[in-house]
């Protein structure tokens, strides 16, 4: 353990260990105290994303999704199987090995770039000062470095009406990592996490309903998005109920009878549900519990979370702030970022991040993807704009794959044609939207994506005919054109 590090990261999840190798990769000297323990009480970096978030989620909706679609689909292309049965163990064996292989991977990554990685709790003392408990007792120290970057992440959010307990009530985490495959499921919350592992539990066969507060289905997505993707939801018997509103959630009985008795108003009704299992993820808040000694003049904000200026000062000097605890888009690719661009700003560059780019992405079946504005948005503001929109049902590759539902729809400036938001719903939409990103990143116009080659078959023929569309010239699609054609 060195005396003094140039920077010290409290926090290993992607905003902390990128900032950290970033650092590293800049010559700078570098610790990382993270706190994290696995099931096994190991040491585990990655923070939430590869321990309990981004990743376990993914190999679980992947592993549900081919047991779906064994069940409803393999049929249809000649294949036959006979009896299908599902071995959740062994589902959560394969989910374990993913995350333990990357969760190893920061580790080795450390190790090779020269970083020390400090297993225990971190608190920020006062300028310049940590101070370092580790693990299992050890003796705590005081750490002292020129740069200290805060990046201890977010937690569930806990509602006092539905208090978990770890077995009947459960967080995201706890959802992870049923070991059965819950007969009647309630999740309170229809946002990421609600229709992402609500999807993961109902393709195994749970009965699954969601009760969502708000009447709008995925506020944050485009109206037209977020509307299709309900009824897609809806078909595959996710029971999402809007406008819900819980007023209680209880357990009662006892062993194998135990259930959640939830409480809950929809409108003027009062209505009540009975399940197996309880999922509650209505959002997350940021992580600063234990984390700034009472000297420690670090401002939150209003909501808790760390209040930074444009270059990720905080309000004591020497300290920094990223990821999760800084609030905006609770995203892993957004604290990577800001992590990566932290580090370069410590080593005296001047690096860009662009809020506006950031791609948001819900892993569903269809996935729905979408970055930049929505055309709620974009109407609001009084921008005069365009739209182009085409179905999957009209791409080749789609329908080879058997996944037509959904769409592509891009937004444009009426007068530049400059893309202003591109909405997606259909398969692997996740990698499509990067596409998307990139044009925007270089403010690329309609007319420039419509210009450019796609290969065929490729579901991003999608995009493509969706920048043709913005101009009402698509080719696999008929379409009335409005306007005059241009010479
Ligand atoms: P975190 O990943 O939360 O890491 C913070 C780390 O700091 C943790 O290891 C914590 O133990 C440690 N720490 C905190 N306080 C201290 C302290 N005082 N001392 C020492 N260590 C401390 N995002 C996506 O972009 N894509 C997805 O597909 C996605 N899926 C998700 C699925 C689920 C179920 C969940 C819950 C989240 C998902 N997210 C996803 C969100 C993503 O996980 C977070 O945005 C991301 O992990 C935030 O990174 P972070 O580094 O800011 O914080
Ligand atoms: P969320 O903000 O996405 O959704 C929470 C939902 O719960 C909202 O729709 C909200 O209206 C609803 N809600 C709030 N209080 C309620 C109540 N009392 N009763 C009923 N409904 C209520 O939050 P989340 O799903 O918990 O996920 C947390 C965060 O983690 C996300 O915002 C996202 O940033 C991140 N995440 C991302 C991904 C991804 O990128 N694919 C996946 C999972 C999680």
């Amino acid at each position: 353990m060195s005396d003094k590090y140039d920077v010290l990261v409290i926090g290993g999840g992607p905003a902390g260990y990128v900032a950290a190798i970033r650092a590293a990769q800049l010559g700078m000297q570098v610790a990382c105290i993270d706190k994290w323990l696995d099931p096994d009480d190991k040491p585990s970096l990655g923070g939430t994303c590869l321990n309990v978030g981004c990743i376990p989620s993914k190999a679980l909706l992947e592993s549900s999704e081919i047991f779906h679609r064994a069940q409803h689909e393999y049929a249809e292309h000649g294949v036959e199987i006979g009896d299908l049965g599902i071995d959740v163990p062994r589902m959560q064996k394969r989910k374990a090995k993913i995350t333990g292989e990357l969760t190893g991977g920061i580790a080795s990554l450390f190790k090779a770039n020269g970083i020390e990685w400090l297993q225990g709790h971190g608190q920020v003392q006062d300028s310049g000062k940590v101070a370092f408990k580790p693990h299992k007792g050890g003796k705590k120290q005081t750490l002292e470095a020129d740069n200290i970057v805060i990046a201890s992440g977010s937690e569930p959010v806990a509602l006092d009406i539905a208090p978990f307990d770890g077995e009947y009530i459960v967080d995201s985490s706890g959802a992870l990592a049923f070991d059965e495959v819950p007969g009647r499921l309630g999740i309170i919350g229809a946002g990421y996490i609600g229709v992402e592992l609500g999807s993961v539990w109902s393709r195994l066969g749970s009965e699954t309903v969601l009760l969502e507060a708000v009447e709008d289905f995925l506020p944050i997505a485009d109206r037209q998005i977020a509307r299709e993707a309900l009824k897609q939801f809806r078909k595959q018997d996710l029971d999402i109920r809007l406008g819900a509103r819980v007023l209680s959630a209880k357990t009662k009985g006892r062993g194998k009878n135990k259930t959640v008795v939830v409480e809950y108003e929809e409108g003027q009704d009062k209505q009540t549900a009975e399940f197996d299992r309880l999922i509650v993820a209505v959002g997350r808040r940021p992580c600063t519990d234990g984390l700034l000694a009472s000297g420690a003049r670090v401002e939150l904000d209003d909501k808790g979370f760390i209040s930074v200026n444009d270059a990720f000062r905080t309000s004591l000097p020497g300290v920094y702030a990223i990821g999760d605890v800084i609030g905006g888009p609770m995203l892993a690719h957004k604290g990577m970022e800001e992590g990566s661009v932290l580090a370069e700003i410590l080593a005296g560059q001047k690096p860009h991040i662009n809020y506006l780019t950031v791609p948001s992405v819900v892993y569903t079946a269809p996935e729905i993807a979408w970055v930049g504005k929505t055309e709620e948005q974009v109407k609001s503001e009084g921008t005069p704009y365009r739209t182009g929109t085409i179905p999957f049902a009209a791409n080749g590759r789609a329908k080879a794959l058997g996944q037509q539902a959904g769409m592509v729809k891009l937004i444009a400036h009426e007068e530049t044609d400059e893309i202003l938001g591109a909405h997606m719903l259909g398969p692997f939409v996740s990698e499509l939207i990067q596409e998307m990103v990139v044009a925007m990143e270089f403010r690329a116009s309609s007319e420039d994506i419509a210009r450019i080659i796609h290969g065929h078959p490729t579901l991003s023929e999608t995009v493509h005919e969706a920048a043709l569309a913005v101009d009402e010239r698509p080719i696999h699609v008929a379409m009335r054109r409005r306007r005059k054609a241009k010479s």
